[in-house]
């Protein structure tokens, strides 16, 4: 049976608001969406015909800030998994306190079936479905599964046309060329390595430590690089199509250039042809899913063989999975904090569109560092303080700041 994010995301929350004490009329109202909008785009196809596609878009909470969070193009989207990543993006914003709400928007389309001019239409035709309901203010939007920074700059233009302003802060994840920030590409990945390295001090992980990726997108390819050049050794890796696993080590440049020329990872030279879910069950020290949400479940929690897991992807883990990893001792760091990166470099964007000054590559991972080390930190304190899991502490941490700005404004009013 599919397991309905939006439960397993509600759960992790009531676990931290039982422990902490988080008050009543806040958990409640952190419960539902405060706004769920379903909305049909019809597109005209290359070959005359017209296609209807449903869309989605969820403005969780945004007692912290405007509604921010991606937009994601997949055949099994529904709104339970986008009312499942607003939820975990609400709760990312504050986890690392930046001044943003969450909010989630899909498509339920495969875009690989599409032409490139279809897919413009398709992005253009979701911006005009919404466009009431974005703004820098409001909502802002930015990438997520299979779509890119050319879907976003599609997007910016229709948005653009429509309301006769230039306003590049109403999406992020842009093309630098129409005011994207230097590291925004990255960004999801840097942060996650930025976690990695503090996690490996606590758990005096050495150079040469093994690590498995699940997902060989932007998330996950970023990360192979980023540690390789950490010193960390790549042992498996996977895309939608199947993985590969080398003991020896991969090199993660060799293998995008594979991916690039054959549409996958699989049949690398040197590299055993595994499964999925293989790949999830090799022996590493840390594995990093990086795809789709239910990855890592009750039936093959028990499997792994890693000491540590940082969630790149959102909601990869769910809570059964989550209670039999604690008994076996692996350390997670959760979703909202290791993938909060993306995020952080999107409000960084947004900051510079609001100024129309930007910052140096340099700049923005000087910013971006000492908030992912610090939210570790502070997460890893409460963990000890509280004696429960990293997801439950990141819950804590974040749950606090949502509930002091809800009664600040006043609940009933929001
Ligand atoms: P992407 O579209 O760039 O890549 C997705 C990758 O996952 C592809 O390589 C695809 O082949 C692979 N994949 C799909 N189904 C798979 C499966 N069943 N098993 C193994 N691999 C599979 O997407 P992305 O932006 O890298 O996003 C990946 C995850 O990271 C998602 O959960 C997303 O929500 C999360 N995330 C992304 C960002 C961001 O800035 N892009 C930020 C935070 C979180």
């Amino acid at each position: 049976m599919k397991v309905n994010p939006f439960q397993s995301a509600q759960k992790q929350l009531d676990k931290a608001a039982t422990l902490m004490g988080l008050d009543a009329s806040v958990h409640a109202r952190l419960k539902q969406p405060k706004r769920e909008i379903h909305f049909s785009i019809p597109i005209r196809m290359d070959n005359g015909d017209i296609k209807v596609y449903e869309g989605y878009r969820v403005q969780y909470d945004n007692s912290r800030g405007p509604n921010k969070g991606g937009i994601r193009f997949h055949q099994d989207t529904d709104i339970n998994e986008v009312k499942a990543l607003a939820f975990w993006m609400t709760f990312k914003c504050a986890t690392v306190g930046i001044p943003l709400g969450g909010g989630k928007g899909g498509v339920t389309v495969n875009p690989k079936e599409l032409s490139v001019r279809e897919l413009e239409r398709l992005s253009r035709g979701f911006i005009r479905g919404l466009r009431g309901d974005l703004g820098p203010d409001i909502d802002v939007p930015a990438p997520d599964v299979y779509t890119t920074p050319q879907i976003m700059a599609w997007m910016l233009d229709e948005f653009n046309t429509l309301h006769g302003h230039q306003m590049p802060g109403v999406i992020t994840g842009k093309p630098i060329a129409v005011g994207g920030s230097a590291g925004r590409g990255y960004s999801t990945a840097q942060g996650g390595v930025y976690v990695m390295l503090e996690l490996a001090k606590k758990m005096k992980f050495k150079k040469g430590s093994t690590v498995v990726i699940q997902g060989f997108g932007n998330a996950g390819s970023y990360m192979a690089k980023i540690l390789t050049k950490q010193g960390y050794k790549i042992v498996g890796l996977s895309d939608s199509r199947g993985g590969i696993v080398n003991e020896k080590g991969l090199d993660p440049v060799a293998v995008e250039k594979h991916k690039a020329k054959t549409g996958g990872v699989q049949n690398f030279p040197g590299a055993k042809n595994v499964t999925n879910a293989q790949v999830l069950t090799t022996a590493c020290d840390i594995l990093v899913p990086a795809a789709l949400e239910n990855q890592i479940l009750a039936e093959n929690a028990g499997q792994l063989k890693c000491k540590a897991i940082v969630e790149l992807a959102n909601g990869p883990t769910t809570p059964e999975a989550d209670e039999i990893l604690a008994k076996k001792g692996i350390i997670l760091v959760p979703d909202i904090l290791s993938n909060a990166g993306g995020v952080t470099v999107s409000y960084f964007e947004q900051v510079q569109n609001a100024y129309n000054y930007y910052w140096s590559e340099k700049e923005v991972l000087a910013k971006l560092e000492p908030i992912m080390v610090d939210s570790f930190n502070a997460i890893w304190a409460i963990k000890e303080k509280y004696n429960c899991e990293m997801r439950t502490a990141a819950y804590i941490h974040a749950a606090k700041r949502i509930e002091q700005a809800m009664l600040a404004k006043g609940i009933a009013n929001g």
